[in-house]
């Protein structure tokens, strides 16, 4: 088990689907040869295919006795392509044509964006930005014969060594949320770093930093005072995704507080909510019903004049609120070997350009 374990909180009720952390993460990390189709970061439309297509009914995580689920690999046109446009005809040449893609898309990160549910009479929708999980017992971790992937022992934060990976992508398949990405150029696997770089110099996620929604919260689990200890632990309106695959996320979410059905103002989320409380619960767990009963209940002491301490943590207003990181503390739960080579105890690696997330992740904090 590591020292400490990072975690984000994600408030989908204050997501407003911009992509901003999307743009962010994508600029930060992931704009090198290869890596043109993936986002570490990404936000889908729910109810909705997502990312890549079908995600969550592709199996994957650990079944009753802990042993890893068969899933099937996505393929390539599951996730689209990196799309190019030729902008110098119309900007330079004088070119008369719109600017269109290369090729005709035939599917997206958000190919089904505000599509929505089904149901005509009732239409409900609500964004879901993901990120890896960086997950208590990560099948991906389990999955990986050449041990390339591990969880840090300072921050619990899970990292691939692209050194050591061969490209087999038993990752990928075990991941039950595919958050999991292979370079063909580079042939190896790549994921998520939770920012760690950004961590070890006092600075929250790209992801997080640059939400105009303020939705994401970040700190150590362990803390007592860090935001997410208070919303997971102590109060209890963050959860899991798809808790039932096993691996423990340490992302968790603030189910969408559902509005009134069209034309019932003032009904009450619970009995007669927009959102279907079994698609909640087939995404959250069984603990969504009783969650949202729970923040209903603050909602209305706050509309009677009251005062809810878990609604004024969730509006987070300053980042001062939102995050609580700790580079000292974690620098100082780091093998030795690893605190000599980030140099200073808390001053943290430099933070590579964009496109050297393959350098950042395979040198700094790896193993040997
Ligand atoms: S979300 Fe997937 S890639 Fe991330 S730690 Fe969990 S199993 Fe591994
Ligand atoms: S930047 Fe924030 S508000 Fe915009 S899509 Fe991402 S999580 Fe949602």
């Amino acid at each position: 088990m590591p020292k400490h374990q990072y975690a984000m909180v994600m408030d989908l009720n204050k997501c407003i689907g911009c992509h901003t952390c999307t743009v962010a993460c994508k600029k930060q990390w992931t704009d090198g040869d290869g890596q043109g189709y993936m986002y570490w970061n990404n936000v889908e439309t729910q109810p909705g295919m997502g990312y890549p297509k079908d995600w969550h009914k592709l199996g994957g995580g650990f079944d009753e006795q802990r042993h890893l689920r068969p899933s099937p690999l996505p393929p390539q046109e599951d996730y689209g392509a990196a799309l190019e446009y030729d902008y110098g005809q119309r900007l330079f040449k004088g070119g008369k044509k719109p600017v269109m893609p290369h090729e005709a898309p035939r599917y997206l990160s958000n190919w089904d964006e505000d599509m929505g549910g089904p149901d005509n009479e009732n239409p409900y929708y609500f964004y879901l930005p993901r990120i890896c999980n960086h997950c208590t017992h990560p099948a991906c971790l389990e999955a990986c014969p050449r041990k390339a992937i591990y969880k840090r022992e300072e921050d619990g934060i899970v990292v691939l060594d692209q050194n050591r990976c061969r490209g087999y992508r038993h990752c990928i398949q075990a991941c039950p949320y595919k958050k999991l990405y292979y370079n063909a150029v580079t042939r190896a696997s790549e994921k998520c770093i939770f920012c760690y770089a950004r961590l070890e110099r006092g600075t929250p996620n790209a992801c997080a930093a640059q939400c105009p929604g303020r939705i994401r919260f970040v700190g150590i689990l362990d803390d007592p005072e860090s935001p997410v200890h208070q919303l997971v632990t102590r109060y209890k309106v963050a959860l899991p995704l798809l808790p039932d695959k096993g691996t423990h996320p340490n992302v968790f979410y603030v189910p969408p507080f559902s509005p009134p059905k069209t034309g019932r103002p003032n009904q009450s989320v619970t009995k007669d909510p927009r959102f279907p409380l079994a698609y909640l619960t087939y995404l959250f767990g069984p603990k969504v019903g009783e969650t949202l009963a729970f923040l209903e209940g603050e909602l209305r002491t706050a509309q009677a004049g009251g005062t809810s301490e878990v609604l004024q943590l969730l509006i987070g207003r300053d980042a001062e609120v939102r995050y609580r990181l700790r580079p000292q503390e974690v620098a100082a739960a780091a093998p030795a070997e690893v605190r000599q080579r980030v140099g200073a105890v808390g001053g943290g690696p430099e933070m590579q350009p964009p496109g050297a997330g393959k350098a950042a992740a395979a040198q700094v904090g790896g193993k040997a």
